[in-house]
């Protein structure tokens, strides 16, 4: 157990202000996550340091296509979730605190991570997997460090965070990847748990403060894939969050536990594209598709960045413009390998 942040004493109850959902928590109960528990009045965090998942990846597999593109991140995650979208692809992981106890997971510190980190020749640590809020004053300890060693920090996450948690952990970010699931507050709401829009809100903080953001959709055939939702969110995109936001669209298969839909066709997927580009976004891009995963000079055309699912083969973007005609191409493309 360790002492949580962010959480205040509401008369006999305590509210966590980790997240949205602004649990109120009794004596002896947990939150909504089932990893923040109120412990003799006070609230203590019960995954810190109990991760489930720690390994390299290409920094592609999060997605994030125009930050380090090539690099290695090291990627992290603790048990626990605040959302529950049934079709998870980490459901084993997210929920695994509903019916197990992070105690029982070994645990590692601050310090192994970043030394992790550095050893395998990482430019960055992710944290990934589960939702990075939910690990919150980990990822906080560890962000510190990193930030000390030269690594960056980025998150993959659900953006339901709350904007306590922001004002405090934004100047340790260096990029994000939200997923927004829905663009229709009774779809988002019926199918996570959580509103729309605070996860809106937040993707437009983050813009406004200079984190590099990338945003995520899971395509899911009759849940999220109609065309007022995928036209909404695209406008949101170009109009909230600017044109030269990276946009990934997904396909979706089905999980262990969530099989009664089918993945999503091919052409869902690029009809979404369609819808896009002619929204007017400059990347959007595939996932688990096997194409649409390069960029393109948004001017010229020209290939600028090559890829081969979530592995980079190729990146020709110099000094952070097109070589062909010399348009700055939105991103963080400097790598310490070059
Ligand atoms: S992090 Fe969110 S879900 Fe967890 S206890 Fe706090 S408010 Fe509830």
């Amino acid at each position: 157990m360790h002492n949580a942040r962010l959480w205040t004493v509401a008369g006999d109850v305590i509210e966590c202000q980790l997240c949205n959902h602004y649990c109120r928590i009794r004596e002896g109960r947990k939150g909504l996550c089932q990893v923040r528990k109120n412990v003799e009045g006070q609230l203590v965090s019960l995954n810190y340091g109990k991760l489930i998942a720690a390994h390299v990846d290409p920094i592609e597999k999060k997605p994030l296509f125009h930050f380090l593109p090539g690099s290695k991140s090291y990627s992290i995650a603790a048990t626990g979730c605040n959302l529950r979208c049934s079709w998870c692809q980490n459901w084993d992981i997210s929920q695994f605190s509903n019916h197990n106890d992070p105690d029982r997971l070994a645990y590692t510190s601050p310090e192994q991570v970043v030394k992790a980190a550095l050893r395998s020749g990482c430019e960055s640590i992710s944290y990934t997997y589960t939702e990075p809020t939910i690990f919150y004053e980990f990822a906080r300890d560890v962000s510190v460090l990193a930030r000390q060693a030269g690594l960056k920090n980025m998150w993959v996450s659900n953006g339901y965070m709350s904007g306590q948690m922001l004002d405090e952990y934004l100047p340790l970010m260096d990029a994000i990847n939200v997923d927004v699931k829905a663009f229709d507050e009774n779809v988002h709401h019926k199918f996570t748990g959580a509103h729309l829009q605070p996860i809106l809100d937040n993707c437009r903080r983050l813009k406004k403060v200079g984190v590099w953001l990338e945003v995520t959709t899971l395509l899911i055939p009759g849940i999220n894939d109609t065309r007022e939702q995928i036209e909404g969110l695209a406008d949101f995109i170009v109009n909230e969050l600017g044109v030269d936001t990276p946009w990934h669209i997904s396909r979706y298969y089905p999980q262990p536990q969530f099989q009664e839909i089918q993945a999503t066709p091919p052409e869902t997927i690029l009809k979404a594209l369609k819808i896009g580009e002619d929204a007017g976004l400059n990347f959007v891009y595939a996932g688990n598709l096997g194409r649409y995963v390069d960029t393109y000079c948004p001017v010229c055309r020209e290939m600028l960045v090559a890829r081969s699912s979530i592995w980079m083969s190729e990146n020709k973007i110099i000094g952070g413009v097109c070589p062909k005609c010399g348009t700055k191409i939105a991103g963080v493309w400097e790598t310490k390998s070059g």
